[in-house]
This record gives structure tokens, sequence and C-alpha cells, in this order.
């Protein structure tokens, strides 16, 4: 049963639909989603082309690393996706712009070395340092 998920910009200029299941959803602690978030953390889906689209509206994008672009709306600043070119046909979106958020739990966070100091996690999950795509392997308790 594919349940579709709509989601939108704070102002609602944006809108979009996706498609489950999602590659994974794991919670950043990357200082690039920190800053676009402007959040200590945020959660995010990984859709592969096809699973997503805009229903309403044309985000800006802003590269904020070689390879990685980021979108937002443009009227009223929400984040709403990132894509990296080492993650080819896959765009992210953040979790907080679903109209239900609590869809997709994390399953671990990633990037946790550059986790903030006063941020205390315990939720259990595991947590490994660098994105997403790295391997299992580097999965640590946090
Ligand atoms: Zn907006
Ligand atoms: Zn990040």
């Amino acid at each position: 049963m594919l349940a579709t998920h709509n989601g939108h910009c704070f102002c609602g200029a944006i809108r979009f639909e996706i498609i489950p299941p999602v590659k994974w959803s794991v919670t950043c602690h990357c200082e690039s989603c920190r800053r676009q978030c402007a959040a200590p953390m945020t959660t995010y889906i990984g859709l592969e082309e096809g699973r997503w689209r805009w229903i309403e509206g044309n985000p800006k994008t802003f590269e904020s690393s070689p390879g990685v672009t980021r979108e937002f709306c443009g009227d009223c600043g929400s984040p709403l996706t990132f894509s990296s070119e080492k993650m080819t046909g896959l765009k992210h979106f953040h979790v907080n712009a679903l109209d239900d958020p609590e869809a997709f739990p994390p399953e671990r966070h990633v990037s946790i070395e550059e986790k903030l100091c006063w941020l205390h996690l315990n939720d259990g999950l595991p947590a490994q340092e660098g994105p997403e795509a790295a391997p299992k392997a580097e999965l640590r308790s946090s």
C-alpha cells in the first residue's frame, strides 16, 4: 500500500508530495544542516527519483558546498531539501516540512562528530560519524 505524504513550507507557497518507501530517515548533526535549519540538528528522509514531486511553487536552490544543493522557499525561507552528488538519484526532505513529521522516525544519527556539546541524546539510536551513506560498520552507540 503506497500512501502518499504531503508537506509544505511555512508560508505554503511551496507544496510537495512524497511516496514511501524512503531510503532512510536519519538525524543529521552536520554544520551545514544546522546552518540551513538554524537548529541544533535536523531529521530528513532520503527519496529516490519518482518518489517525490513539487505540487505547487518552485524552491530556490543554494550550493552549500561543492556538489551539495539545498532547496528552500524563497518567500518564507523554510528549508526543504538537500541533495548530494555523492548520493546520486536521492533527494532528502527535512521531515519537519511534512504535514506528519512523526511518520518517519529516525533510525540513527549521522555526522555525530559535529554534534553540539550541550545537546544530550537519550533516544537509544545508533550514531555514526560522517554522512548517511557511510558504511554501517561505523555505527556506534549514542
Ligand atoms: Zn514559504
Ligand atoms: Zn547534515
